[in-house]
């Protein structure tokens, strides 16, 4: 992103952070609050960073993380079908759908 900020504020991008002048500083600032960033498109399987797995919500306990149709199978993570912005969401899921999924799975053993 540097270059291209650098290029829509018409800053020299090769100039230090402590030798831009007032007025640059300024422009900086202007387009940083106003910028509009449009996705054009995605960077495909390989780079994602959350995938939906593709097991339906509507087929597991949410309660136990269990699958409503294979009884001894319980599911966790990304293999969901759901997915979150990125900064935490999905890595929760992870944790509190791995968490359930495993204490569910001991509960069954030992009934
Ligand atoms: C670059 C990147 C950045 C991300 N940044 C964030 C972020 O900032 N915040 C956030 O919340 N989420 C982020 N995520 C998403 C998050 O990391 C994932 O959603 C999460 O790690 C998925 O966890 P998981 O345990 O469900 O699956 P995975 O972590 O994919 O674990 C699945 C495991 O199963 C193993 N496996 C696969 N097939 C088999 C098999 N047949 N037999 C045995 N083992 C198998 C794999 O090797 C892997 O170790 C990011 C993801 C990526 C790729």
């Amino acid at each position: 992103m540097v270059l291209a900020i650098a290029r829509l504020s018409n800053i020299d991008p090769e100039k230090k952070v402590n030798g831009l002048t007032k007025e640059e500083r300024g422009r900086l600032f202007l387009l940083l609050k106003k910028i509009e960033l449009t996705a054009e498109s995605l960077l495909g399987f390989d780079l994602a960073m959350a995938t939906s797995g593709g097991v339906l919500t509507a087929e597991i306990d949410g309660k136990t993380m269990r699958s409503k149709i294979i009884s001894n199978l319980f599911f966790a993570g990304e293999i969901i079908d759901i997915d979150g912005e990125t900064g935490g969401f999905n890595l929760q899921n992870c944790w509190s759908t791995g968490y359930l999924a495993g204490q569910s799975a001991i509960e069954l053993l030992r009934n």
